[in-house]
């Protein structure tokens, strides 16, 4: 049976012996009612896993004895940073839990022209970071994705790496499908995907995009949501890269 997995801080792993506080002993203790002899998986964030047996649980305290140290198998080599413009919450976080299932590495909210939300305070910031920390948790990653402070459009494209693949899906660029263009791709596979708002890009947000060599792609004759289109636009490239089915 799969191990219940935990990220934890790294020092919590300097030594065989683990005191497991916070929000990881809650769930152990309160949540899944684990038992001495148990076992769980605990996770650096930094590739590596570590089969532990509880010691103890109870209300005061959760101990551990690391029994194997692991290296995670299941990160994907390609290295998809995801600019998604902000949607409203439920959409949003939707789009983090999913795309961190997915495999995507690092997640850069957008302010666009249109988008309809500009506010994040600190404590939704947390929440995201939250939500993609047990996507990745729950299906089996070694590291959960990074969040950025979101950012606005036009510095995000000038601060981009002109060396990466980067692309911009945009429902009226015709010529080039996402899937031509990964397949002219001879470089590293690390792409930046750029998705808008519920009302899409300005035609002057795709004009700026392009003069910062940010490639504008289809991915097909029918509009899709901000939110499939984010997730469909990373799994084309995912599973173009062979990181996926
Ligand atoms: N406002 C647009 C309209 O008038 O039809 C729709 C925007 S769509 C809901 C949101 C985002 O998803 C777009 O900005 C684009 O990045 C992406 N998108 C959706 N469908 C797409 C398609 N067929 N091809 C390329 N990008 C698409």
């Amino acid at each position: 049976m799969r191990l219940p997995r935990f990220f934890v801080s790294p020092d919590v792993l300097a030594t065989d012996v683990v005191r497991l506080s916070g929000d990881v002993a809650h769930q152990i203790h309160h949540v899944l009612r684990l038992h001495a002899g148990e076992r769980v998986m605990l996770l650096d964030d930094a590739g590596s896993e570590y089969e532990t047996e509880l010691l103890t649980v109870t209300r005061e305290q959760v101990m551990g004895r690391i029994v194997e140290r692991r290296t995670v198998t299941t990160e994907p080599r390609a290295q998809i940073t995801l600019y998604p413009a902000l949607l409203k919450a439920d959409k949003f976080e939707w789009v983090l839990q999913k795309g961190t299932e997915l495999g995507i590495a690092a997640f850069h909210p957008m302010v666009t022209e249109r988008c309809v939300t500009d506010d994040v305070s600190a404590k939704k910031l947390a929440r995201w970071r939250g939500i993609v920390r047990e996507a990745a948790e729950q299906c089996g990653r070694g590291r959960a994705p990074t969040i950025a402070e979101p950012m606005d459009f036009m510095l995000a494209v000038r601060l981009l790496d002109k060396h990466a693949l980067s692309l911009i899906p945009h429902e009226q660029a015709q010529t080039h499908t996402l899937r031509e263009r990964l397949q002219t791709h001879t470089g590293a596979h690390i792409a930046n995907l750029f998705i808008g708002p519920e009302g899409g890009f300005t035609d002057i947000e795709v004009d700026v995009a392009h003069r910062h060599r940010v490639k504008a792609v289809t991915l097909g004759k029918r509009i899709l949501r901000a939110e499939t289109a984010s997730l469909v636009a990373a799994t084309i490239i995912l599973h173009e890269w062979g990181e996926l089915g």
